[in-house]
């Protein structure tokens, strides 16, 4: 396995469950990949990249034991709160009813509209859902593939016409024109299009970007539909509980073990080559990392067709995120809310980006300057739900900025321009909430660059690649290869490149693992979550 991240480690831990022998090589000093805890400043800790858990799926925590090895996942009392440049507020969730009445500040006619829209999301989203652990049929594959497209077909054939209807709008339709048919308020779009652009590098405007929107739905947090949570000890807590799992199925793992090469012999993928010199092999190789690393940089090219390398070539990456870290001495006090004391908006992702219009601005900025003049930013408080991050009385948080383009368009390097950026997503903050810069004890930031360089993700892409319709099911990551067999025999992938896609699911690991044993003989194992010897 190439890479310990949450799907590596995932599919790993199947593996070894059916009896496979498996040694994880990860290159950093830690498990986890973008779903990490670290130290970003003396006495503060936070889940440095990835921050906030829903996508997490139900049968992977169940399979791994996760609760039972000490994960807790907690909710947020609501999941946002977006001040409003006229000084009023909008807060998102905490049930229906107090929704409704947030809405109706903005527009009687968005709140009566609310609940079909939520049913109508939770009805798409189960699709989905159900979807998520089924691996897609490959193109050009044969009767299998032809009968599990028949089968994924008619779950969707059976919905009823209004519901394909809704389908067909958020795979093609932009998030403005999607939001458009159910609400007029601007603040209230903003609230729901903002997850249409998060990892996206896209407006939402761009046709398609609704499709994002409920990516970012389809999860769930301790049997909620569609809630985001938090992990108690931030995103490692996550990958520690799976990295424990993994040790008791019997994988072993090496950390700082950064792979150089796959090992092809008679056109079959036989081991690695470690950049340290040395040679692992294997009889399958699996790679946790994404498309563009494995075959761009992992793969000799006379291992691959011209045609395959220029496919993979043109998968697009770049999801155009900044992260920033911060070490607090004090809470946030908005403007439109007064007040230092932990409260439930300081619990919630507070979303600085108040219309649809703004975030247009920001991605139309970040084609021509790199960055917006008035970045979008999302701010999450770990530290006030939970006490193991920060000293008493003092906070971290979490700033996850979109539209920073994955390259400046001056040919300027992000190392020039990082700390610049980080100034202006500080400043940004401070506007809204006026305490808030000199409250600042520490900071971290990561351009897209550092993205690359710390997390291995190619342009800084959180996703492996963008989620856009040319890149999703069966064309994740390339058409023919959507079922996790590589092009070459004995090499899989199992990572957010490859279906359903990013985000911290454990999904593609899981399904992955499947295929790995099912070509191994040994599938019914998998179905069955039954354990024999290692061989
Ligand atoms: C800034 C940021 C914010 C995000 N926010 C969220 C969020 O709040 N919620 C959410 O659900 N998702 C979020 N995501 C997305 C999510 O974290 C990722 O999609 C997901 O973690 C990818 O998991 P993975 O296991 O497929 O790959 P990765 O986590 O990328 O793991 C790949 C592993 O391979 C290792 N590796 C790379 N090259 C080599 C090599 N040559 N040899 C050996 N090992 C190698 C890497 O070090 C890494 O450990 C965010 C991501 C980022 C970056």
């Amino acid at each position: 396995m190439i890479g310990a991240g949450h799907n590596g480690l995932v599919c790993a831990f199947y593996l070894a469950r059916a009896g496979l022998k498996v040694r994880v090589l990860e290159r950093r000093a830690v498990v986890g990949g973008a779903a990490v805890t670290e130290a970003f400043f003396p006495g503060f800790r936070n889940s440095v990249a990835s921050y906030t858990v829903s996508l997490l799926n139900p049968k992977v925590i169940a399979d791994m034991g996760l609760r039972e090895r000490g994960l807790r996942i907690v909710c947020r009392p609501i999941s946002n709160f977006l001040p409003q440049p006229d000084g009023r507020f909008l807060k998102v969730g905490g049930g229906l009813a107090r929704t409704q009445a947030e809405f109706r500040k903005f527009s009687a006619a968005d709140a009566e509209a609310l609940p079909a829209y939520e049913r109508t999301l939770a009805a798409v989203a189960d699709v989905l859902r159900d979807l998520a652990l089924k691996t897609p049929p490959n193109a050009g594959g044969g009767l299998r593939d032809l009968l599990a497209a028949a089968v994924q077909a008619r779950r969707l054939a059976r919905l009823p016409i209004e519901r394909q209807r809704d389908l067909v709008d958020l795979f093609a339709k932009s998030a403005r024109d999607f939001l458009g048919g159910w609400f007029e308020s601007e603040a209230v779009k903003a609230a729901f299009g903002f997850d249409s652009i998060v990892g996206a590098y896209a407006s939402p405007e761009t046709p398609g970007s609704a499709y994002v929107l409920l990516h970012h739905a389809f999860g769930e947090v301790e049997g909620k539909k569609g809630v985001w949570g938090h992990a108690i000890g931030g995103m490692g807590a996550i990958t520690e509980a799976m990295r424990s799992a993994c040790i008791d199925a019997g994988v072993e793992i090496e950390l700082e073990a950064s792979v150089a090469r796959v090992l092809v012999e008679g056109g079959r993928a036989a081991g690695v080559a470690l950049e340290s010199g040395r040679e692992a092999p294997a009889r399958a190789v699996v790679a946790n990392v994404g498309p563009r690393i494995l075959y761009d940089r992992l793969i000799d090219p006379s291992d691959l067709t011209p045609e395959f390398r220029r496919r993979v070539r043109s998968f697009k990456v770049g999801s155009g995120v900044f992260r920033m870290n911060v070490a607090l001495s004090e809470l946030p006090d908005f403007t439109c809310l007064p007040g230092r004391a932990a409260a439930e908006h300081h619990m919630s992702g507070i979303i600085l980006a108040p219309t649809l219009g703004y975030m247009d601005e920001a991605y139309q900025d970040a084609r021509r300057l790199g960055w917006s003049r008035a970045p979008i930013v999302e701010m999450l408080i770990p530290s006030t739900v939970d006490d193991t991050l920060a000293p008493a009385g003092a906070h971290v948080a979490s700033l996850f900025c979109q539209q920073f383009a994955p390259e400046l368009p001056d040919g300027r390097s992000w190392d020039e321009a990082r700390e610049a950026a980080a100034d202006l997503i500080i400043d940004t903050v401070d506007a809204w909430a006026p305490n808030f810069k000199a409250s600042v004890l520490g900071r971290q930031a990561l351009s897209p660059l550092d993205l690359e360089r710390t997390f291995g993700l190619a342009g800084g892409d959180i996703m492996h690649g963008q989620m856009s319709l040319d890149q999703l099911w069966s064309a994740r990551p390339v058409l023919g290869h959507g079922d996790y067999r590589g092009p070459i025999p004995g090499l899989y992938m199992c990572g957010a490149g490859t279906h359903p896609g990013g985000g911290v699911t454990g999904a593609p690991g899981h399904n992955a693992a499947r295929e790995i044993l099912a070509d191994f003989g040994l599938g019914r194992r998998f179905a069955r979550g039954m354990r024999r010897p290692a061989r």
